[in-house]
């Protein structure tokens, strides 16, 4: 892990630091999904935590507090966020939980929530004193993963704050979120890169054909290095081929082929697309796949506008149901066909 925020969290990061005169116990971090919010709220963490920290508000990466913090045990720390996101690399080094956590994952997919246990867990590390006579910091993501019991339980938590402890939270999208929390946060906005910056950022990490993939991850740069490390490029090419030429028989093939990739990415990738060809037939502009240019304009000068909205239209509600689809397989032939028959 890498102990600086990205180049483009600058301007926030010294913004912020204006905020620990008067710390407020809670801030909700907010921006576009992929441009690297935790990371930010983790070195802020760390830097509110640090017993040497440096004139810039960065960590010093030496005391006895940054050495806990980077083995994932500082006892005045906790890290909140879905079962799902524990299956990174960046987790390996959490404690305790572990065993439990892999015999849980034999039996069940690993909850995309954050559910209310999580946030009563909270309740103990919060009535001891700090061990350090300091802060207590929590770092909750992203916000909108907390179901319905969890919010309430927190949103007991903000209305109460403990004395000494601090809130910081994520969120890719406040609308999501309860109105009583977000009452209760300090919002705090995180910036998109701009594309140049962005791209330079991916050439430095080793990306290769790092504009299509930024592209096609609506300019957020993390997202963009994720997918090109999981390397699905093959898979949303198919897709893409399919959108392209769109066919009743093709769309029940593809919908084979591709009914074990993650149903929400490929979901996604239509709802770019569509975007596209509206964008195209608006105003002349692609965002996320140009090398599709002469399939979009020719998709864009056929489709009427009232059912490519329809299209967008219900693209959007199947995103919402595309992580418990009764069947994947089904559910893509429903889509596929969906789009062909708008495009016939
Ligand atoms: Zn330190």
């Amino acid at each position: 892990m890498s102990n600086s925020i990205y180049p483009w969290q600058e301007a926030s990061w010294q913004q912020l630091q204006l905020l620990r005169q008067r710390m407020p116990h809670a801030i909700l971090f907010h921006g576009a999904a992929g441009i690297g919010k935790s990371d930010f709220i983790e070195r802020f963490a760390q830097g509110l935590l640090c017993e040497a920290v440096l004139p810039d508000g960065h960590a010093c990466g030496q005391c006895a507090s940054c050495g806990w913090f980077s083995q994932q045990n500082h006892p005045d720390y906790r890290r909140v966020r879905p079962e799902a996101l524990e299956d990174e690399p960046a987790a390996e080094g959490e404690e305790g939980e572990g065993e439990a956590k892999k015999t849980a994952k034999s039996t069940k997919a690993p909850s995309k929530e954050i559910k209310i246990e999580q946030i009563r867990n909270l309740a103990d590390f919060m009535n001891i004193s700090t061990h350090r006579q300091g802060l207590r910091v929590v770092v909750l993501y992203p916000a909108e993963a907390l179901n319905m019991p969890a919010s309430n339980a927190l949103l007991k938590t903000l209305e109460e704050p403990p004395p000494g402890t601090v809130f910081l939270l994520a969120s890719n999208s406040l609308d999501r979120l309860l109105p009583t929390i977000l009452s209760r946060c300090r919002k705090f906005a995180l910036p998109m890169p701009s594309h140049a910056e962005a791209l330079a950022w991916l050439k430095s990490q080793g990306v290769a054909d790092a504009d299509s993939w930024l592209r096609e991850q609506g300019g957020a740069p993390l997202a963009a290095m994720a997918q090109a490390e999981v390397g699905n490029r093959d898979d949303l090419e198919v897709l893409l081929q399919l959108l392209a030429h769109p066919s009743v028989e093709g769309a029940l093939k593809v919908a084979d082929k591709l009914q074990k990739v993650p149903l929400s990415a490929q979901v996604s990738w239509l709802q770019r697309w569509l975007y596209d060809v509206f964008s195209y037939k608006l105003a002349g502009n692609i965002r996320y796949y140009p090398r599709y240019q002469k399939e979009l304009a020719s998709l864009a000068g056929k489709i009427h506008v009232s059912r490519l909205l329809a299209a967008i239209k219900g693209a959007n509600e199947r995103r919402a149901t595309a992580d418990h689809p009764l069947s994947p397989k089904l559910f893509l032939e429903d889509m596929l066909l969906d789009y062909a028959a708008c495009c016939a």
